[in-house]
């Protein structure tokens, strides 16, 4: 058992070699994705604010024309006055020049507010859009240079595990296996025991388990952390 634990000791030391740019591999690709869901987000909000632009200037073109048509009911109305046969009809047509009146006050009033709205809102949308083209640049140039970056890492990776798989060929399946399930959720799955405890955990092991550990007849885990463990003579 004890090339096998050796052999494990050293895939083991090598896999730890690479874990910073494991997990700067695994991250590069969050980064990005929450980069792109902001843009994505302010792409959304963009054309919202447009829709709303465009909404309020119908509005104003609706309100323009029914200001037109008030107006050219002021001049019928007008008419109607000069026009006027009799005291009733004169007060008639006076009522409908009131009416007019009010109608296209009203209307103006709606149209300055429609256009401070308007004012509003493209200025707004102008910001808007400058946050957008910024978080777009943002996304295009982190998108290049981690392209760069992982290629780096994933060189350098292949330097450091360089020799993994003759490694691995030398460990039973088994115990790869236990060993990269372990590896998956805890850190610095395979220890070297130098004394009678685990470096891991720092737990004092079992005696008899450390002498166990030295006869390496067989594989070991730590009894608190579960993570593999090896004394150093088996492997020095
Ligand atoms: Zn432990």
């Amino acid at each position: 058992m004890r090339e096998e634990l050796l052999a494990l000791a050293k895939l083991a030391e090598m896999d730890d070699s690479a874990r910073d740019i494991d997990a700067e591999l695994k991250q590069i690709p969050q980064s990005l994705e929450e980069l792109r869901d902001s843009v994505q987000t302010l792409e959304t909000m963009l054309a919202q604010e447009r829709q709303q632009l465009a909404e309020a200037e119908e509005l104003k073109v609706q309100q323009g024309a029914e200001l037109k048509e008030r107006n050219e009911g002021l001049q019928r109305a007008r008419k109607k006055i000069a026009q006027a046969s009799s005291i009733r009809e004169a007060d008639a047509a006076e009522r409908e020049v009131e009416a007019n009146r009010r109608a296209m006050r009203e209307r103006e009033e709606e149209l300055g507010r429609i256009g401070q709205a308007i004012e509003a809102k493209t200025a707004s949308l102008a910001e808007r859009e400058k946050d957008f083209d910024e978080a777009k640049g943002v996304l295009q140039s982190n998108e290049e240079s981690s392209k760069a970056r992982i290629a780096e890492l994933e060189e350098q990776r292949g330097q450091l595990l360089n020799g993994r798989d003759e490694l691995a060929a030398k460990v039973p399946k088994p115990i790869v296996k236990r060993y990269e399930r372990l590896k998956a959720g805890i850190t610095n799955a395979v220890l070297i025991i130098k004394d009678g405890n685990c470096p891991g955990c720092r737990m004092a092991l079992p005696p008899q388990l450390t002498i166990e550990l030295q006869r390496a007849n067989e594989l070991h885990q730590c009894p608190h952390c579960r993570r593999i463990i090896i004394h150093k003579n088996v492997i020095d």
